[in-house]
């Protein structure tokens, strides 16, 4: 088994590359540039090379912009080259805890956000040609009774307020059979969600960044973004960037740049393994579909082309990693899987993914020229990428779904930038906590 590689152990630390099976089965087609020497201008300076900047970075670079892409560690070295891949419907929230908060015609134009990020990551799979694994297929799968019914509420909800319908209802024995275990009290099935190599994904849409003429800089970390006279500046240790607008695409490894956004967006610690290939033949997941259950630390999983389990499952609301990743996460796949108690895992790794209080992205213009997008909370593999355009079309003064997503309610952390640590360990603790009763 490859260890997992967290040189700190602190999930806001800056991204090390991990030794995921993703960064083992992913090959890059781009070159990126050696760590930034020297004060530069450029149009646009972005910091992160997620799916969120590679994502504003392609555009930005396609509309002729001078783009300079500003990545700590390497392409992929964050949440988008270690995540579950699940590319999911909608949002952290069903759309009646939206109508509810921000009233009906903000929810309907949440939803159609939500569906036009899906079809658009799509899309530029196929334009683009990406060889990502996209494939369709997800079953929520409910661990209680009650959450089936809530499950059934809601996709009556969908169908009756949206048009959405999801076409496959899965009572118990369905979803026993289309999952390969009988833990679950039945199921929805969506079809139009999905899953992906996220790596794959990621490196695909730099290199057409990088081909649209996009600066890439590895190993070279931010320390300060700040005003220069009229322009934005970002500086590293060896050199700086002097551009019109300076674009904060960190998500959860983003520390010490901006205090809005960190009061905000707080990263948390999310672990996966991955097995050795199953048996062709193996009742597991039999039509490939990915799969999430209904817990709050929710479960993740799906097979991957060459038969493997990917696995998610448990979540670390403390700066620390747990010792044995492997462990950590076996145990949760071995209560769904009894069977795979002795099944070989190849490959452990986790990563910091940014959340926010109300589990909602938070992208804003937080100074003229100064845009932000994190906290995504969990869907990132559909939003982040969708995101990233729309921080591109601010910055080209186009028509973007910006304004109802700066209209999104995100507080900070109670108890401040000090106390939100402690805070969030004591909620989160109650919350996974009531997963475990009845
Ligand atoms: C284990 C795990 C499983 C997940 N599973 C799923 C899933 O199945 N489905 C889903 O939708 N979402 C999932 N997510 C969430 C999803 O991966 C993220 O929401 C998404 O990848 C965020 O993309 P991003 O580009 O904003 O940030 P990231 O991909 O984290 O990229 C941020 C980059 O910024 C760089 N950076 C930070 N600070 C600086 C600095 N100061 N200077 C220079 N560079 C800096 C980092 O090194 C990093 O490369 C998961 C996340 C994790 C960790």
């Amino acid at each position: 088994m490859h260890s997992v590689n967290t040189p700190s152990r602190h999930v806001s630390a800056a991204a090390s590359a991990p030794d995921s099976w993703y960064h083992a089965s992913a090959i890059r087609h781009f070159r990126a540039t050696r760590p930034l020497a020297g004060t530069r201008q450029a149009d646009v300076v972005i910091i992160g090379a997620g799916f969120t900047g590679i994502s504003a970075a392609l555009d930005l670079a396609t509309h002729g912009l001078q783009v300079v892409v500003l990545e700590a560690n390497q392409v992929g070295a964050g949440a988008s080259g270690r995540n579950g891949g699940l590319a999911c419907s909608g949002w952290r929230h069903d759309q009646a805890w939206f109508e509810a908060r921000v009233g009906l015609a903000d929810a309907r134009k949440l939803w159609a956000l939500s569906e036009a990020a899906k079809a658009d990551l799509l899309t530029r799979i196929n334009q683009l040609g990406i060889d990502a694994d996209w494939t369709p297929g997800q079953i929520f799968a409910a661990h209680t009774p009650g959450m089936m019914q809530a499950l059934d509420n809601d996709a009556a909800h969908m169908a009756e307020t949206y048009g959405y319908v999801m076409p496959q209802r899965l009572d118990r024995d369905q979803v026993a059979e289309a999952l390969g275990t009988s833990v679950y009290h039945g199921g929805w099935r969506d079809p139009s969600a999905g899953h992906v190599h996220p790596l794959k994904l990621l490196f695909g849409l730099a290199e057409a960044a990088v081909t649209a003429g996009a600066v890439l800089h590895e190993g070279s970390q931010v320390l300060e973004v700040g005003q220069h006279g009229a322009k934005r500046f970002a500086r590293t240790a060896t050199g700086k960037i002097i551009a019109d607008h300076v674009l904060l695409c960190g998500d959860g490894y983003l520390d010490g740049i901006h205090k809005e956004v960190e009061a905000r967006v707080l990263p948390i610690g999310s672990f996966m393994i991955a097995t050795e290939p199953l048996e062709r033949d193996s009742p597991i997941l039999p039509q490939r579909d990915s799969v999430m259950d209904t817990r709050f630390v929710v479960n993740y999983w799906r097979k991957t082309a060459d038969h493997r389990l990917i696995f998610g499952g448990g979540e670390k609301y403390t700066p620390s990693w747990p010792g044995d990743v492997e462990a950590f996460v076996k145990a949760n796949l071995v209560k769904i899987y009894p069977s795979l108690k002795q099944v070989r895992v190849s490959h452990a790794w986790g990563g910091a993914l940014g959340i926010t209080p109300t589990r909602l992205p938070y992208l804003r213009e937080l100074e003229p020229g100064l845009l932000s997008a994190s906290g995504y909370s969990g869907q990132g593999v559909v939003l982040a990428p969708y995101f990233g355009r729309i921080l591109a079309a601010c910055v080209l003064k186009r028509h973007s779904e910006y304004d109802v997503l700066a209209r999104l309610p995100v507080p900070p952390f109670p108890g401040g930038r000090a106390l939100r640590w402690p805070m969030l360990t004591a909620a989160m603790s109650w919350y996974a906590l009531r997963d475990k009763l009845p």
